[in-house]
């Protein structure tokens, strides 16, 4: 099988491409190394499986030569992150529409399949017990750029959908919520890394707003092969599919067991949201995923705790790399 991927240097992107390695595919790589590490993809670089292209996913001609004879597309590439989303919004929109418009042409050209990698930010403000994928969207106020990314994600899943049903393309779509584990910087948000980096440190660990917000987080290597057999599944085309974490947890408590399983000297403290983000700035109180579409159709059961990914996470900053890589060298794509 040969499986194309875009983002494929970022966090979770690179995690795919080894995963897809692992399963005898020939994997390639478009990714424009903004988000993106080629450090990401250093236990591949020499596969003779493998292929890398630095490039953008809004040149029609990179995407063309990526996807040609592809029998199956992941696209991951997109402008991810509040920080990167609420400083460069106009970036992050071109990214995350025109991006993937690109995408869907190109993958409807060469008669391949294709995964697109969305969200749970598109339920926006929904606060409910148990997010579904039939799930009302509740956005704020359209000029406000914390909302680009839900808006754009949103826009691209409208599109997948219709390209599924007007021109019959065999895209299915995936909505990621809160995905952490190792490779991932906080450089652009992402509060698992950027609190874990904090603990061994022994700076400040920084919960924003009052710490009762809540998520539930999952763990890179509980979602990629969920992720991989929902892309071989005809039944998905059309479709979406939540893939989040079962245990919800808020900010505060999430600092709480960082500091105490690291042993670490920091202290906890709240900082206002007009300090950590633009004045303005609405945070989600809480974003809890029912999985039972997902667990139906490939039986994604979450299986790693979230002390395992603590540990793994600090494993990996500990061995050296995380400390410095929390400073990417610039701007751009990975995945939702
Ligand atoms: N957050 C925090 N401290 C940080 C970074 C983030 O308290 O240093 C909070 C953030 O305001 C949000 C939660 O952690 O309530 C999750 O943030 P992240 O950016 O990881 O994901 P998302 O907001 O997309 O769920």
């Amino acid at each position: 099988m040969k499986s194309a991927i875009t983002g494929g240097a970022g966090f979770i992107g690179s995690h795919l491409v080894e995963h897809l390695l692992a399963a005898g595919d020939d994997v390639a790589v478009l990714d424009n190394l903004s988000t993106g590490r080629i450090e990401n993809l250093a236990p591949v670089l020499k596969n003779p499986r493998f292929t890398f292209t630095e490039g953008n996913i809004l040149d029609r001609r990179a995407v063309d030569s990526l996807v040609r004879g592809a029998d199956r597309v992941f696209h991951l590439a997109a402008a991810v992150g509040v920080n990167l989303i609420v400083e460069h919004p106009l970036e992050s929109l071109r990214t995350n529409i025109h991006g993937t418009e690109v995408v869907l042409d190109a993958v409807l050209d060469a008669g391949a399949s294709l995964l697109l990698a969305s969200t749970s930010e598109v339920y926006g403000k929904n606060a409910s017990d148990s997010l579904n994928e039939e799930s009302d969207r509740i956005l704020g106020s359209a000029l406000k750029s914390r909302w680009t990314y839900a808006a754009a994600k949103g826009i691209d899943e409208a599109f997948a959908h219709s390209y599924w049903r007007e021109f019959g393309l065999h895209v299915a779509i995936v909505r990621l919520f809160n995905t952490v584990g190792p490779r991932q910087r906080g450089r652009y948000g992402m509060v698992v890394p950027r609190l874990i980096r904090q603990a061994l440190s022994g700076e400040p660990v920084t919960v924003y707003g009052d710490g009762l917000q809540t998520r539930c987080f999952s763990y890179v290597g509980d979602i990629v092969p969920a992720i991989t057999r929902i892309s071989a599944e005809p039944a998905a085309y059309g479709n979406a599919y939540n893939l989040g974490g079962s245990h919800e947890i808020s900010i505060m408590t999430l600092a709480q067991r960082i500091v105490e399983l690291l042993e670490s000297p920091s202290t906890i403290t709240l900082v206002p949201y007009e300090e950590a983000y633009a004045e303005g700035y609405e945070d989600m109180r809480r974003r809890v995923p029912d999985n039972s579409r997902s667990r139906a159709l490939v039986g994604f059961e979450p299986k790693t705790t979230l002390d395992e990914i603590i540990l793994n996470v600090a494993a990996e900053f500990r061995l050296g790399a995380g400390g410095r890589a929390s400073q990417p060298r610039a701007a751009a794509v990975a995945a939702g």
